[in-house]
């Protein structure tokens, strides 16, 4: 099946063609980190905005980059939620005007169902499978009995992992988004610091905000005291006490859900070097499990991972119509 996905969700306008789930035939990825930086984030009317000026565009470079016709294509994906409601808007009018003109199938995609399909680039999944969602907005431990099928078990309390990136980066001064920056440090730097544990209540939810707190107040205190200390090892303390919090409710779940398969990563956060040390030992740890993090250029927003999310869901025959609209709260399940 060719599969065209269109991705607009916050502030990447995207289209990508893919074949049988696993080719990526075309990713084309506009982003507006440029624009927002001056912001420290993300202006959503600036972003719907520069959406518009965007799209089609995005979209006649996915179709020629894969050197496809649009005769071709057998499904048109987008993005349906959740997310900011004018940049959504964006990208399934497109998708919806696209399907209309050449009479194809129109799909709705779950934004964090795309970032979860994103292994399905890797290898094909395996049910029941866990998923740890970790992006800009949402942290979250699913449970996935079968395709499309996606139950909560834990969520953060508060802030999103990649928000804490986001957040941290700014009190040290790094720029937007702080997450690839953080991990480039972290690298160079040893956990020596002590930071506050988080506290949670579920036994698989994660809470991030103290943490954030906890990088503010350590900087604070240094300045106070006149003590030094180096980006380096504040950056590691920092990935180190996140991946803890992290992990930590990974092995939960894998030990009390011993029938599971198979272990995915997905989101922004999934690029970290750290994070994937992590998979690495938990690999080795869980020999008869399989442990897939998505390829690093379809960790972030995409629309590669929205064309396979879509194809599973144009096999159940999860197809829409002209009406279909934005809907920004759209719940997994
Ligand atoms: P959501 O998917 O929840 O709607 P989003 O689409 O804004 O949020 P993504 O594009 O999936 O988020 O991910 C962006 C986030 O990933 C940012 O917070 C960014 O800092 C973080 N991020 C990107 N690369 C890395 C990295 N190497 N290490 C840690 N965080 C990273
Ligand atoms: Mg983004
Ligand atoms: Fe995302």
């Amino acid at each position: 099946m060719l599969v065209i996905g269109i991705e607009s969700s916050c502030d990447e306008t995207a289209a990508a063609v893919v074949r049988d789930k696993k080719e990526i035939l075309s990713s084309v990825i506009a982003s507006q980190i440029d624009t927002h930086k001056a912001f420290g984030g993300v202006v959503p009317e600036v972003a719907s905005r520069i959406h518009v000026e965007n799209i089609s565009g995005v979209i006649q470079q996915a179709i020629d980059e894969a050197g496809i016709s649009m005769e071709d294509v057998d499904a048109v994906a987008v993005t349906a939620g959740p997310g900011l409601v004018g940049c959504l808007h964006v990208g399934v009018q497109g998708a919806k005007t696209l399907a209309a003109v050449w009479n194809k199938p129109l799909i709705p995609v779950h934004h964090l169902a795309g970032h979860i399909y994103a292994n399905e680039l890797v290898t094909d999944l395996q049910f029941p499978l866990v998923a740890l969602v970790v992006s800009g907005g949402n942290s979250e431990l699913v449970y996935m009995k079968d395709e499309n099928s996606f139950e909560i078990l834990g969520q953060t309390q508060d802030d999103a992992i990649g928000e804490a990136y986001d957040k941290v980066a700014r009190v040290m001064g790094l720029g937007y988004p702080g997450g690839p920056v953080i991990d480039k440090l972290a690298q160079q730097g040893k956990a020596v610091y002590d930071l506050p544990e988080p506290k949670t209540q579920g036994r698989y939810d994660f809470s991030f905000s103290g943490l954030k707190s906890g990088v503010l107040q350590f900087i604070k205190r240094c300045e106070r005291k006149g003590q030094t200390f180096t980006q380096e090892d504040l950056a590691a303390s920092f990935q180190k006490a996140a991946l803890d919090e992290v992990f930590d409710r990974v092995k939960l779940v894998l030990e009390d859900h011993p029938e599971v398969k198979q272990f995915v990563v997905g989101g922004g956060v999934s690029a970290n070097s750290g994070l994937r040390a992590r998979v690495d030992e938990l690999r080795q740890e869980y020999p008869d499990k399989t442990f897939t993090v998505p390829p690093m250029r379809c960790c972030t927003d995409n629309a590669a991972m929205i064309a396979v999310a879509g194809e599973i869901a144009a096999e159940q025959g999860r197809v829409a119509d002209a009406r279909l609209t934005a809907d920004p709260g759209w719940e997994i399940c």
